[in-house]
């Protein structure tokens, strides 16, 4: 993990020159195959740790599912969109700097990104941290090839959903601004596209005691919840292209909301939720 944080620094502060080859941070784990996907999900034996990425548009559920998948596999869920907000929260120079970017739906430049990611691994690093799941990184080809020469990425899980569901989610999203949890107010009900089965999912409702503390995302608006989802078709989408052309990318079409999804997922990816409860508590 030093080696990877050293990477990113540099990468961030010397126009990324070619640095070096891969820090061999991970070991190759355990594969299983995948009988609808041509790819191995290397899932963790005990005691050895996955360093996956989760992908997909805005509003698929990336860090909903990227957060149980850290519960349950007890590695830590690092979201570049929620190290952005934690800036963009502080007084800090860069804030008011990030607030117009993110505003308007734009990517942060790679210097600032990486930089936020790299103070966020030497955190965790100090705290033993080992693997993770990148969720919102990379988010553009320049972004995959630099963390392709600073560690293995064991498995890419892009999520889909039709594009209308996307935008319904996003401005159903409520946060709890005290819990930091996310909730979805939108009840949908699409028809499923190209012959796909119909899409329902249940809105994800807030306990009491966050409702009143609920908040919506400045950049969950519907103008700009579409300039987002045409910047990932623009910059992101070649990201998927990247990773399959390296046969490391898992394709889930989501089924529906969580109760369809969750056990689905879990399927694919060759876990079983049951065993892995029981043998963090061993
Ligand atoms: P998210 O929560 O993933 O939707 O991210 C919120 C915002 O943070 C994005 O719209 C971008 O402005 C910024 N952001 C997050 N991750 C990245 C990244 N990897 N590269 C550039 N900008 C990012």
């Amino acid at each position: 993990m030093a080696a990877m944080i050293r990477l990113f620094r540099s990468s961030s502060s010397s126009s990324y020159s070619r640095y070096f080859s891969t820090a061999a941070v991970s070991e190759t784990v355990k594969s299983q195959s995948y009988p609808r996907n041509p790819v191995t999900t290397n899932v963790e034996p005990k005691g050895k740790t996955v360093q996956w990425v989760f992908l997909g548009c805005p509003g698929v559920g990336k860090g909903t599912y990227a957060s149980r998948l850290s519960t349950l596999l007890g590695v830590p869920h690092i979201a570049t969109g929620d190290l952005v907000r934690d800036e963009l929260k502080s007084s800090g120079s860069l804030s008011k700097q990030l607030a117009e970017i993110v505003n308007q739906g734009k990517l942060v430049s790679d210097e600032i990104i990486l930089n936020l990611l790299s103070k966020r691994l030497e955190n965790g690093e100090a705290k033993g941290e080992a693997g993770f799941i990148l969720d919102g990184f990379p988010r553009t080809v320049r972004q995959a090839e630099i963390l392709t020469e600073v560690t293995d990425i064991d498995l890419v899980v892009n999520l889909k959903l039709p594009e209308s569901v996307l935008v319904e989610k996003c401005l159903g999203r409520r946060i709890c601004s005290e819990c930091g949890k996310n909730f979805n107010v939108a009840s949908i009900d699409v028809a499923g596209e190209n012959g796909a089965p119909r899409i329902t999912m249940a809105p994800l409702n807030p306990p009491t005691q966050c409702i009143s503390k609920l908040i919506t995302r400045a950049d969950d608006t519907e103008d700009i919840v579409k300039e987002r989802l045409r910047i990932y078709w623009d910059k992101s989408q070649p990201v998927e292209d990247f990773y399959r052309s390296q046969g490391k990318l898992l394709e889930f079409d989501l089924p529906g909301g969580i109760p369809e999804s969750w056990p689905k997922l879990l399927e694919v990816l060759n876990l079983d939720e049951q065993e892995h409860k029981l043998s963090a508590a061993a």
